[in-house]
């Protein structure tokens, strides 16, 4: 292999490197910060095994979330604490057990707020055996930030959602957050309906062709993805624990995003129509 050959393969292996780290990276604030209680990632696997290296180990991981007690979103730092430095064994004089539990605190940098998890490695993977606050705090405290757009029923069923998913029932918390998503879709169309555009055949559409046909209605990053919400056509029989999971966060963020819409239009048509309201009172009497 020439000069030029070799430094080419080595570049290509740095670059798969970093996008190996990368994605990493992303998995493991993933597993902290999206997945239930006894959710694991397989550390046989090259990202399950880089995982494993930036938990248990401490990589400087910095990403962005939810804190609960600055009320708002934060920059969160990964730190990593050794909980059992011991090695057991089974017999006095038998087989050797290494620690295989640890403690991940993630930083806010603004305030210096905790999140704390405990993993441990079981067979193959490395599975999130704790956590505090729980993930459905965090999502509690998100949904609390539009509280005031929501219908009871809603925030109700929101609740359920998170509360199940946080405790690894993903494909009942997947339910209730469909349920939640189509009654935001039927309401899109009430509000097309009344400003004179109700859309033919709705009923019998499906949920990519209702995305579609409500696009003025709704935000874009719904609009431009709507084959991830293709999956909440899918009847529920035919739905596996694996598609839940993954589909679950991406759902959840597109749902407070569409709350925080629907709240901000609410809040515009009542400007509207007090602006209205002035308007016509001073044409009525110019001279009040
Ligand atoms: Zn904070």
């Amino acid at each position: 292999m020439g000069l030029e050959a070799a430094a080419a393969a080595l570049e290509d292996t740095g670059s798969k490197q970093k996008r190996l780290l990368r994605e990493a990276h992303a998995a493991a604030v993933d597993l902290l910060i999206n997945k239930g209680l006894y959710a694991g990632i397989d550390a046989t696997t090259e990202i399950g095994d880089l995982v494993q290296v930036i938990l248990a180990e401490g990589q400087p991981v910095v990403f962005d979330t939810y804190c609960v007690g600055c009320r708002d979103k934060s920059t969160f730092r990964v730190q990593t604490e050794r909980v059992g430095t011991k090695s057991i064994s089974s017999r006095p004089g038998q087989i050797i057990i290494q620690p295989r539990t640890f403690a991940v605190q993630v930083v806010c940098q603004r305030a210096a707020h905790i999140y704390s998890y405990i993993f441990t490695k079981a067979a193959d993977d490395v599975v999130k055996i704790g956590q505090f606050p729980s993930a459905a705090d965090v999502s509690f405290g998100e949904l609390r930030s539009i509280d005031k757009a929501l219908d009871p029923i809603d925030r109700r069923e929101l609740g359920t959602a998170l509360g199940l998913f946080a405790h690894g029932t993903v494909l009942g918390a997947f339910v209730y957050l469909r349920r939640v998503f189509e009654r935001m879709i039927w309401r899109a169309h009430e509000r097309q309906t009344q400003a004179g555009h109700p859309i033919e055949g709705f009923a019998t559409m499906r949920m990519d062709q209702r995305i579609a046909a409500l696009k003025d209605e709704l935000p874009v990053s719904v609009v431009q993805n709507s084959g991830v919400f293709s999956v909440l056509s899918i009847g529920i029989h035919e739905l596996t624990e694996e598609q839940c999971g993954k589909h679950f966060p991406v759902l959840k963020s597109v749902l407070f995003q569409m709350l925080e819409q629907e709240e901000h239009k609410r809040k515009a048509a009542i400007a509207a129509s007090e602006t209205e309201a002035a308007l016509q009172r001073i044409l009525s009497d110019p001279k009040a």
